[in-house]
């Protein structure tokens, strides 16, 4: 197995040109509920690949949010939960699998067993922390990067392979890493950014354009759950630094609420001063609350995703779930708060 840590070492690359060189049938995963950055990582892949003359293929768990499906290629995803069998063929007839974006079986849910047991060697690409051992033979692990997608520019360049990258791929790779830095608005000040970003419009893609389609484009229904849930459900947890909003199934219901609707919800209340830490507590039709954290500087919510419901991701951005009702959630979250308060910032403790 090839680990890798920043700087990408040439080992890995070197590894993964060779399995590039010899796979003539690749696949591609990204974790469950993709976001920007998954997907966009997985299309830049296969756009490169295509061009490469690779019979290649892009899997997701679980459905992408309808304001993705412009990026050009979602329209041949292969989705395992509309599809398994067409999903679960894909990865045994593969000879190489990349995993982008995630870096534990467990994020890509009823897929898992299945990628298990494909054959094929896997490279990981990706920037979450602590990479699962023994999960991939090849692991690209960057946690320093601010996207999967600025990470796989980075990794294909280094390959000698960026001369494939064409327009559909760098679109794809702009939307990555502009959404995991909120159009450049966080996790933002490393220069490489530009550098790439720069490389990547080169291609003929129109940034102010692909900005308008991801950052300024809603529907009614979009506009009217985010605005609800900012005047209506928003509590603020002075004592804990702390915003939580809810949202139940039946409100979601009355919304008419789909995937992707409430994309960014979280964020909203970090940009009150006071406020070191927001919580997002979706309830889902499936029995289980969706968990989505966000903090500021040096407050760990992937350290309370991890410890107390059972997911994981960045240090300022995570998530997980809770197996049980809206109220079992709060109530879940309102009982570790004071074991977190040690992480506020000296100065923030006071009321
Ligand atoms: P979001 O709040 O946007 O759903 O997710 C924010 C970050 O947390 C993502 O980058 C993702 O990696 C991570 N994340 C979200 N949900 C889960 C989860 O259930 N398990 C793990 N391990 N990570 C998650
Ligand atoms: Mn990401």
């Amino acid at each position: 197995m090839i680990r890798n840590t920043n700087p990408i070492s040439p080992a890995a690359i070197e590894r993964f040109n060779e399995l590039v060189k010899d796979a003539s049938r690749i696949a591609i995963v990204c974790h469950m509920t993709p976001d920007g950055d998954a997907l966009g990582s997985s299309l830049c892949l296969w756009h490169t690949l295509l061009a490469m003359g690779r019979d290649v293929v892009v899997v997701t768990p679980d459905a992408f949010p309808a304001d993705l499906a412009f990026l050009p290629g979602a329209d041949r995803v292969v989705i395992a939960s509309y599809g398994p069998s067409q999903a679960e063929a894909v990865l045994h007839g593969a000879d190489l699998i990349f995993c982008l974006d995630f870096n534990e079986p467990a994020r890509i849910d009823r897929l898992a067993p299945v990628l298990m047991k494909a054959k094929a060697p896997r490279i990981m690409i990706d920037h979450h922390l602590n990479p699962q051992e023994n999960f991939c033979d090849t692991v690209i692990s960057v946690p320093e990067s601010s996207s999967t997608c600025l990470l796989l520019y980075r990794v294909l360049e280094m390959a000698g392979l960026d001369c494939h990258i064409g327009s559909f791929a760098a679109e794809c790779c702009i939307a990555g890493m502009m959404t995991d830095t909120g159009n450049f608005s966080y996790n933002a000040n490393d220069p490489e950014i530009y550098r790439v970003l720069s490389r990547l419009m080169q291609r003929g893609v129109d940034k102010d354009k692909l900005s308008k389609r991801l950052f300024d484009t809603s529907t009614e229904r979009r506009l009217r759950i985010m605005g609800y849930a900012q005047y209506k459900k928003m509590l603020l947890i002075k004592e804990y630094k702390c915003a939580v909003i809810t949202l139940s199934e039946s409100e979601l219901k009355e919304f008419g609420y789909k995937k992707g609707d409430t994309e960014g919800l979280v964020n909203r209340p970090l940009s009150i001063p006071e406020v070191i830490w927001s919580v997002y507590l979706r309830e889902s039709e499936e029995g289980y609350v969706k968990v989505s954290m966000r903090s500021k500087d040096s407050f760990s919510v992937r350290d309370i995703c991890a410890d107390y419901f059972g997911g994981g991701g960045h240090i300022n951005a995570a998530g997980g779930e809770v197996h049980g009702s809206l109220a079992d959630a709060f109530e879940q979250l309102l009982s570790i708060m004071p074991k977190c308060k040690s992480m506020l910032p000296a100065d923030s403790c006071d009321k």
